[in-house]
Order: C-alpha cells, then sequence, then structure tokens
C-alpha cells in the first residue's frame, strides 16, 4: 500500500459521522417531535477547557441538537456544582450531560461524574457505566476510545481473534479501549508504566492503541509489519526557535514504513472525539424514550 493510503483520515471519518447523526436527528425531530439536548458545564476559566467547550457546543448545534451551557467560577463550590448536575438530571430537554474536566481543587471530580443520571452521562465514566462496560451490558462508553473502536473497525472490519496492545491504563482511555477490544473478541494486552520491556510487547501486536502522553515514545521498530496503530497522544512540544508543534505518542514518520495504516496527530483520534460526544447523545436520547436506533 502507498504510504498516503496507510493515513486513517480522522478528520474526514469524523465528518462523515456527524452528517450521518445530523440525518438521525433530523428524523427523530420528523417522527417523534424529539431534539436531543447536550448540556455542557464549564467550572472556572481554563484556556483549553473553554476552547472544547466552545467547539462541542457549536458542533452539538450544527448536528441539529440543542446545547445548553453553564458555565460557573471558578470560586463554585461542590455543593452548588451537584445542585446544577440534579436539576440536569431532572430537566427532560436535556439528554446529555457532561461536565468538564479538570475541575478546580476544591471539587472532588468523581463526586461529581458520579452525581450525573448514568443514562444522562454521555462521556462515560460514571461507575455505572465503567461497570457495563466491564461486564458486556449496554452502556454510554467514553468517547474517545469509542472513536478509535469506529477507526478500527473502518479500517480492519472483525477484529475478532486479533492481538491488540493498549498502552496506558487511565479510566477515560486505556482500560476502556481495553475492554472495548476485548468486546470486539480481540485478545488484549494493557500495558503501563510498569510492564517490562515495552517493545517487545509492541512488536507481537496486530494493532496497537497508544495513549500515554509521552511525545513520540513509541518507536517504528516497535511496530510489527503491517500493525494498524491508533495514536490517543496529544502532545504540545517545543522546537527551536520558540514554535510549538503537535506530535502523538507514536513517533509517526518512523513508524509509517512498518505500520499497515496509521492514525495521524493531529486529524485522527482527536476529531472522532467529539463526533463520539454526539453520537453518544443522540444513543442516549432515544434510549430514554424507548426508540430503537439503527447503529
Ligand atoms: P493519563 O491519565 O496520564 O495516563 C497515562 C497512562 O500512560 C498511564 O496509565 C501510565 O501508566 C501510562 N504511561 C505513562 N508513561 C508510560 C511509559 N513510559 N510506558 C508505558 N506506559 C506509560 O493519560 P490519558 O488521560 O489516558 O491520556 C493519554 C494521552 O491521550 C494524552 O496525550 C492525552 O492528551 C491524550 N488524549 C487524547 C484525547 C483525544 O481526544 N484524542 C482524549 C483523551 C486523552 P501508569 O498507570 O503506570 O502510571
Amino acid at each position: 500500500m502507498s504510504e498516503s493510503g496507510k493515513i486513517i483520515d480522522g478528520k474526514a471519518f469524523a465528518t462523515t459521522l456527524r452528517e450521518r447523526l445530523a440525518v438521525d436527528v433530523a428524523r427523530l425531530l420528523g417522527e417523534h417531535g424529539l431534539v436531543p439536548g447536550l448540556a455542557v458545564v464549564l467550572v472556572g476559566e481554563d484556556p483549553a477547557s473553554q476552547v472544547y467547550v466552545r467547539n462541542k457546543g457549536r458542533e452539538t448545534v450544527a448536528a441539529g441538537m440543542e446545547s445548553f451551557e453553564h458555565r460557573l467560577p471558578a470560586t463554585t463550590g461542590q455543593a452548588e456544582l451537584l445542585a446544577l448536575v440534579e436539576r440536569l438530571n431532572r430537566d427532560p430537554k436535556v439528554n446529555g450531560i457532561l461536565v468538564q474536566l479538570p475541575l478546580p481543587k476544591q471539587i472532588d471530580p468523581q463526586a461529581v461524574i458520579n452525581a450525573i443520571d448514568p443514562d444522562k452521562d454521555v462521556d462515560g465514566f460514571h461507575v455505572v457505566n465503567a461497570g457495563r462496560l466491564a461486564t458486556g451490558g449496554r452502556g454510554l462508553v467514553p468517547c474517545t476510545p469509542l472513536g478509535c473502536l469506529l477507526l478500527l473497525r473502518d479500517r480492519l472490519g472483525d477484529l475478532s481473534g486479533k492481538r491488540a496492545i493498549v498502552l496506558g491504563r487511565s479510566n477515560i482511555v486505556g482500560k476502556p479501549m481495553a475492554l472495548l477490544l476485548l468486546g470486539e473478541s480481540c485478545t488484549v494486552t494493557l500495558a503501563h508504566s510498569r510492564t517490562s520491556d515495552l517493545a517487545a510487547e509492541c512488536r507481537r501486536a496486530e494493532i496497537v492503541v497508544a495513549a500515554v502522553g509521552k511525545p513520540e515514545m513509541v518507536r517504528g521498530d516497535w511496530i510489527a509489519p503491517g500493525a494498524t496503530v491508533i495514536d490517543v497522544g496529544i502532545n504540545r512540544i517545543e522546537l527551536p526557535g520558540g514554535k510549538t508543534r503537535l506530535v502523538g505518542d507514536v513517533a509517526f514518520a518512523e513508524a509509517l514504513p512498518h505500520a499497515g495504516a496509521i492514525t495521524p496527530v493531529p486529524g485522527g483520534v482527536g476529531p472522532m472525539t467529539i463526533a463520539c460526544l454526539l453520537k453518544n447523545t443522540l444513543t442516549a436520547t432515544c434510549r430514554q424514550r424507548g426508540i430503537a436506533l439503527k447503529d
């Protein structure tokens, strides 16, 4: 395959997914008179979070859904935030709730996440949704790993029997990713900072998902010939002269000749995250109303 044919275009895939979702949303309105609503809560003025929240709001509206933004000051206490979450849980116009992380230090993020109605938890971080994923139940799945899975299925078709390695065991990416791949009947290795000989573990894998947050840690010779590489990492590095550049957790140029397919950074996994948030919001709406949704 040509080198360019190996590149998994997450941006194009996410655009197509958002367009398909917009069609489903229009049908939901036409057939059931329903408009899915997504509430996003931002506490404080973290600049990156402000950009994420703005983008989420814009994409939500573009897909034909309703966006409810709640911006609270950095001094907000936990009780006040929990009271807002409770109101959103009860609001029938709100089908999905997302509390943007990180939260200011006076607030326990897990307490807030676990206060969200699990059926409105479109981030999939609630302990009930983590449990559903772990036990093979029908829950809401964290957006980034869900996006990775959609890219893998699109490129490889049936994943059953494939040897997969996930680098990183965070609750928001690594662990749910490993469980999703297990659900696809992959043989899964979940690696982390204490894994011995990570390079050798990687070389055995037909699927490599890197989510470590270490710029270009995965080298080209860690990749088995023809393996599919999904790079979740988003790392901003400084270049000589003071400029900066985004790189993934995989040394892309080195890995490209070895890989059968690979996601770039930017333009790979990143754009899938918001598209999957919208997908989860639609899924949550349909389930709350008992409407069957084709996958
Ligand atoms: P995290 O919570 O910091 O977890 C990092 C994981 O990597 C940990 O499990 C850690 O192992 C492991 N790790 C760290 N150094 C390692 C090493 N040298 N060898 C092997 N494993 C190592 O990070 P995260 O939230 O999962 O995010 C991971 C990356 O994905 C970050 O770059 C983040 O920016 C990116 N991200 C992207 C998106 C997106 O939309 N594309 C979304 C979320 C995150 P231990 O558990 O042993 O410490």
